[in-house]
């Protein structure tokens, strides 16, 4: 019997298993590793750290999932790979054979995360971390007025921000009053994005009066506070690090074939470009020639061709090409029931924007859930 072992339960995971569920593969058996027994939804968490989601709403529950799809679940985290002995080696020291291994364990910001912990700041990933300090800040922020920053100044870093804002302004007093810092390398926020999505979360910031520092390389968190490049302290009581993403770091020790900033390389059939026995989606991987974003959005339209392909694979059959969608429209929560999102060539937003955005993380949120597909 064949062995696939899938590591991460990332958005291109809960396809696979999906996929299973409906048509299991003959004849083999099926290990996911990740570590929790829940995995978020990256669309739904600002909406969970504005308080307008219940913690349920924004994750998937991989258990069962993994049930239905025959899968075996290992709680652990995977912290090594043998790529030529087809072997995966876990952090309690167990090591698993693989003849298919598939790896969609997300990324990380570029911050060393013990150094950050350690002086008061936090990274957005792991989501279960940071959701637990966002907790305390909470409670925090209610016995006194604390300056929060934010390091990073892509989309999620920014919808992050003006969710903070609005949960902070929700609770009201000393809460309310606590001060919100962005604080971002580049010259102006969210630079790949069209210039009226920039421009309606310019507003959105203002408006919010957060404050908002462009064109600071930041250095790393200090007891009190961030240090920048140029040696200034923006003083803070909690530095949040939403500055980009970084591959695992222990990818490096394996032979598997990296792209110059250490992410597996994948060709367009999510394929390892160095281990044919050996698929990746998501944010991990980048696939050769293209320039998809590290986004959930991406790991979400990558699932079902990596779903195909590692049945295919299982069965020694040719693969089929991934073809990227050629343009996915952008929507972004601005705090509370309010979003910006593109309409063609067109920044639109409001209350409306959110409810269709709402309306998109419910359906997708409905596909995974066990309960949901029985009730139907
Ligand atoms: C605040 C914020 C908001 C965002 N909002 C959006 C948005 O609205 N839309 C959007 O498209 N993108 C958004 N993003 C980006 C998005 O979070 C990521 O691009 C997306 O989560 C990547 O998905 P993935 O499937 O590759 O991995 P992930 O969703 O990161 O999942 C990785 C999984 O692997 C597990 N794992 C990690 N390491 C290991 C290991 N060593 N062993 C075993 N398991 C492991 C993790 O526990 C997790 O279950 C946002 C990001 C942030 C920070």
């Amino acid at each position: 019997m064949k062995r696939l072992v899938l590591v991460g339960a990332g958005h291109a995971h809960m396809e696979v298993l999906r996929t299973f569920w409906r048509e299991a593969p003959r004849s083999v058996e099926v290990i996911l590793v990740s570590p929790e027994d829940d995995t978020p939804y990256a669309g739904m968490l600002p909406g969970l750290v504005a308080g307008l989601r219940e913690w349920r709403e924004a994750h998937i529950a991989v258990t069962p999932l993994a049930r239905y799809a025959s899968a075996r679940f290992l709680r652990t985290w995977a912290v090594g790979i043998d790529a030529d002995q087809k072997q995966i080696h876990t952090i309690d020291g167990e090591m698993l054979d693989y003849d298919i291994l598939s790896l969609n364990m997300g990324s990380t910001p570029p911050v060393d995360a013990e150094a950050a912990r350690a002086r008061n700041g936090v990274m957005v990933k792991p989501v279960p971390t940071f959701l637990q300090v966002w907790d305390a800040l909470v409670e925090e922020a209610q016995k006194q007025q604390l300056r929060i920053v934010v390091a990073g100044g892509g989309a999620g870093g920014v919808e992050l921000t003006l969710a903070m804002h609005h949960r902070l302004q929700t609770l009201g007093g000393t809460a309310a009053a606590c001060d919100l810092t962005l604080v971002t390398g580049t010259a102006t926020i969210v630079p790949d994005y069209p210039a009226g999505v920039r421009a309606r979360l310019m507003r959105a910031l203002r408006a919010a009066r957060i404050g908002v520092l462009t064109g600071v390389r930041v250095d790393c968190s200090v007891p009190d506070g961030l240090r920048l490049d140029n040696g200034g302290i923006v003083p803070a009581h909690c530095v949040v690090w939403a500055t980009g993403a970084a591959p695992p770091r222990w990818l490096v020790d394996t032979t598997l074939a990296l792209d110059a900033a250490g992410f597996l390389a994948v060709n367009d059939r999510l394929q390892s470009t160095s281990h044919g026995n050996v698929f990746a989606a998501g944010d991990v991987a980048t696939i050769n020639g293209s320039a998809q974003p590290r986004s959930a959005a991406s790991a979400i339209h990558q699932g079902p061709a990596l779903a195909r392909n590692l049945l295919l694979a299982l069965e020694a059959k040719p693969l089929e090409r991934f073809t990227p969608p050629t343009r996915t429209p952008i929507l972004i929560g601005t705090g509370g029931r309010q979003a910006i999102g593109t309409w063609g060539p067109f920044t639109v937003g409001g209350e409306w924007i959110w409810r269709r955005k709402d309306r998109i993380d419910r359906e997708f949120m409905a596909r995974y859930s066990v309960r949901d597909a029985l009730d139907r």
